[in-house]
């Protein structure tokens, strides 16, 4: 039984030796000065060495989704502009 299955794993070009299998992480990502977590984001993980790869298309998905103006990597760039009103303590909101 050889069914042609869609190739999910490729090697992992790190170390060589691992494969890297899509997973489903909680993706963290930074959109201005809030973290934003994204449950059930698809990344490529190496069952080695475990380097991460994140799927371009889901990349550039929560890009757009994010912010429709910025399509680079996010970083914490502008350490100068921390608040200097530090928000009161969360309200309960309903959910
Ligand atoms: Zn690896």
């Amino acid at each position: 039984m050889t069914e042609p299955q869609e190739t999910q794993e490729y090697p992992c070009n790190e170390c060589s030796a691992g494969v890297m299998h899509l997973k489903f992480i909680t993706y963290f990502t930074w959109l201005g000065e809030e973290l934003i977590t994204v449950p059930n984001f698809p990344a490529w993980i190496c069952d080695v060495c475990g380097r991460r790869e994140y799927d371009k298309k889901a990349r550039s998905w929560l890009t757009a989704l994010l912010n429709p103006e910025t399509g680079k990597d996010v970083s914490i760039k502008n350490p100068i502009r921390t608040r200097l009103d530090p928000r009161p303590p969360t309200r309960p909101t309903p959910e």
